[in-house]
């Protein structure tokens, strides 16, 4: 069976309590969204914060960028709670944060966590008190904060005085270093005024997000080295399709291989009338495949090619990736340890038998000019060997089989025997 080699150690930093999920410290990768509803429009924010949660998403953000916003959100505590679904919810705030929450106590309240984006809190000396008051609801309300930099946002009179720093310098530096200089000084300078404020060392995670893969490397490398705030990545504006999915999971895996990340985020644009779900998926997958966290049993399937004769293969490979997916909420309670299967779907018998050997249970179904007959591998060893019309029905019958004997009750009964 897949035996993954582990990753490296990560980077020290303080945990940082979000409601019941610990974001930092010794705990686990968070997994986390954000909506793309009106929050203002409470049953469709819960409908879409119930889908994310369902698919995995272990906090989930809305924006509160409105009076009728901010009025919605304990309705959408509220029906959440009804619901059974207790995921924290995370407040999304810039320009108007602090009128929000003076004049909407109980949406202060309903959120577990307070993103402020500090080149958005107010410009000059208003920045200052807004950012402050801010703080101070964190600080009376007991809730955790993000700093989150964002280079599309971020505060112009600091970058201004740090390129009129490095133009006096006698070797300047390029405008790109100086911009990341930038993001990290708005970053630890607005962490260490949180904590100035009264805020706890262990309320405060931060993020300077950006939307080139480099650039997040170097700047999440930098930020790092200087500080023990949980990081929360993500590039920003990631974009569409698999050029979204692509530069995420560049940048993301070299940050997250050097022990760099404690939360991510993926920022997709979803195809029109796409599920918002799919930014949840990938984060999962880059963290399962980089042996960071397991959510869901992995189906390996090998690419096929010319040696196969229809995309039978690669249909059952999808559907029963689908079905694995789509029983997880429930086996997530039923069945502990069922998100560590592979389960291998093979073409032929080039590299199918060894492949299957080598998953929990794998069949290598029959290239062009094979019999017509597929072996199935449990456990590394041929099972069974399946033909005829319903070997797709027969399978996923194996792999339910599988499941419950070896997750389910009966495995608990089998291992207590
Ligand atoms: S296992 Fe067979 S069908 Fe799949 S890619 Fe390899 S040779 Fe081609």
């Amino acid at each position: 069976m897949t035996s993954h080699s582990s990753p490296v150690r990560r980077h020290a930093t303080v945990p940082v309590r979000i409601g019941h999920v610990t974001v930092g410290g010794d705990a686990p990768i968070v997994v986390q969204s954000m909506t793309n509803t009106d929050t203002a429009d409470a049953v469709r924010t819960v409908v879409q914060v119930a889908e994310l949660a369902r698919a995995g998403s272990e906090l989930v953000r809305i924006t509160v960028n409105s009076e009728e916003a901010a009025r919605a959100v304990p309705e959408i505590r509220e029906r959440l709670d009804a619901m059974g679904c207790d995921v924290p919810l995370v407040g999304d705030f810039h320009f108007n944060g602090h009128k929000l929450l003076t004049k909407h106590p109980a949406c202060a309240e309903a959120l577990a966590k307070y993103r402020i984006n500090p080149g958005n809190v107010g410009r000059g000396k208003k920045r200052d008190e807004q950012f402050a008051q801010m703080i101070e609801f964190a600080c009376r309300y007991d809730r955790p904060v993000r700093i989150g930099v964002n280079w599309g946002s971020l505060d112009q009179d600091l970058l201004a005085r740090k390129l009129d720093e490095n133009a006096r310098l006698a070797s300047p530096k390029e405008l790109g270093e100086v911009t990341h200089d930038a993001l990290i000084e708005s970053a630890l300078t607005s962490a260490a005024r949180a904590e100035e404020l009264g805020l706890p060392h262990d309320h405060i995670i931060l993020s300077c997000k950006m939307s080139g893969v480099q650039d997040l490397i170097k700047v999440y490398t930098d930020l790092a080295a200087q500080c023990d705030y949980p990081l929360h990545l993500g590039l920003t504006e990631a974009g569409m399709g698999s050029k979204g999915i692509v530069a995420s999971t560049a940048a993301l895996a070299v940050l997250l291989q050097q022990g760099i990340g404690d939360t991510i985020r993926i920022s997709l644009t979803p195809e029109p009338g796409g599920s918002r779900t799919q930014e949840v998926i990938v984060a999962q997958e880059i963290l399962q495949t980089m042996g960071l966290r397991s959510f869901t049993p992995m189906v390996i399937a090998c690419p096929g090619c010319g040696r196969t004769s229809s995309d039978y293969f690669q249909r059952l490979a999808e559907d029963i990736q689908s079905y694995l997916r789509h029983q997880m909420p429930v086996w997530r309670q039923t069945h502990p340890g069922v998100e560590e299967m592979t389960v291998a779907v093979m073409g032929c018998v080039v590299n199918g038998p060894g492949e299957s050997k080598h998953a929990n249970i794998g069949i290598s179904l029959p290239g062009s000019g094979e019999q017509p007959v597929a072996p199935v591998y449990i456990d590394g060893q041929k099972d069974v060997t399946l033909k005829g019309d319903h070997i797709a029905e027969e399978f996923q019958r194996l792999v339910d089989a599988y499941v419950e004997s070896h997750y389910g009750d009966q495995a608990g009964t089998h291992h207590a025997a």
